[in-house]
């Protein structure tokens, strides 16, 4: 009699309990990402992130972010990935082999978070400071087996449904062309609206493409306010019922660091900054959109170093020339921000996006 009464306490107990603790949950359940925005510094590991900290008197946007973690980015043939493979693998959870872009190690394309999205009903966008056919962007907008084949991925993006929107430079690809075919005329004619600056946009709903250069644009600060600009202007044409998705890069963090050119180094640093202050205005306003910063590779073997050994002086230090192993930071807000924490794969970045986003 004693045990069945006990019995019956302890049932009545775990059902008040457990309808509570669920009510609760229900209430924390996160909600599911709207829009989300990714962000690659191209060749930005942790020290490229202190080095804007280290030289910055505010408080820097990198600092507003609540969640953080670590991306391994080696590539499916070298320990030290190039950005082709090592955007491919952000943009479509696949390792690849070093130059190739959205394909897998069979040369089988693979779709990328940009067209799953876009799939979905989404709007989608692409912005950067280099060629639009260069590695990055081309990982989420072309599938080839080279990144080296510009005027292929130019063609590729000429004819891409389900992007409205991009931003870069790259212009000769599209019209300076082994073929002599004028891809730009081409887009007109399907509908895309083209333009070589920002200011030119008239119509907000139109897909547009602004190829502000022949191939890269100028570096910061010569080439003024373009990523934040066109990054504000954007998310303004791609804000919609349904969400969108964005991509925008910090492409020539890498170029700085390739040249071991600290001064550069941190105007690009600053550049990609103001830029993500943009987007976290934009997503705090907003609470429907998730976003996710993180880097391809790191670039310079950089790091911060006391020439004297007496504490006197910090003085960045390149190690190469050429890209380095480390692993480089995840910084994340929004619905599912905290599903980027700890230290993951660069493989594993599309499938807690695609999570957060359902
Ligand atoms: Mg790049
Ligand atoms: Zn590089």
């Amino acid at each position: 009699m004693k045990t069945r009464r006990l019995f019956t306490f302890l049932l009545i107990a775990t059902a008040l309990f457990s309808s509570s603790c669920c009510s609760n949950n229900e209430k924390s359940a996160p909600k599911s990402a709207k829009n989300v925005i990714v962000l690659i510094g191209d060749g930005m590991g942790p020290a490229q992130v202190y080095s804007l900290i280290l030289t910055s008197p505010e408080k820097t946007a990198f600092q507003r972010f609540p969640y953080s973690g670590f991306s391994i980015t080696k590539s499916a043939s070298n320990e030290i990935t190039d950005s082709a493979a090592g955007g491919s693998a952000i943009a479509n959870g696949k390792k690849t082999n070093n130059g190739v872009v959205g394909m897998d190690t069979d040369s089988i394309p693979v779709p990328s978070m940009l067209e799953m999205f876009s799939e979905q009903g989404k709007k989608t966008g692409v912005v950067v400071t280099c060629s639009v056919t260069h590695a990055t962007p081309a990982d989420f907008l072309a599938h080839n087996i080279s990144r080296q084949n510009n005027e292929e991925i130019a063609l590729e993006i000429s004819e891409k449904e389900g992007l409205d929107v991009l931003f870069g430079g790259g212009k000769k690809y599209f019209t300076e062309r082994k073929d002599g075919v004028d891809l730009i005329s081409k887009m007109w004619e399907k509908g895309w609206n083209i333009y070589d600056s920002l200011p030119q946009i008239e119509d907000n709903n139109a897909k547009t493409m602004v190829l502000a250069a022949r191939k890269h644009l100028p570096e910061a600060p010569k080439r003024g306010d373009f990523l934040p600009n066109a990054t504000a202007k954007a998310i303004e044409m791609l804000d919609n019922e349904k969400g969108f998705f964005l991509m925008i890069e910090g492409s020539q963090i890498d170029f700085a660091c390739h040249d071991n050119d600290s001064a550069t180094l941190v105007e690009e640093m600053r550049d990609f900054n103001k830029t993500l202050d943009v987007v976290l205005d934009f997503a705090e306003k907003d609470g429907n959109t998730l976003v996710v910063v993180t880097a391809d590779h790191e670039t310079g073997g950089l790091t911060f170093v006391d020439p004297e050994s007496r504490y006197t002086r910090t003085d960045f230090k390149f190690t190469t020339g050429s890209h380095s192993a480390i692993f480089v930071p995840v910084f994340s807000y929004g619905p599912g921000a905290e599903r980027f924490t700890g230290i993951m794969d660069n493989t594993e970045i599309i499938s807690k996006i695609m999570d957060s986003a359902k």
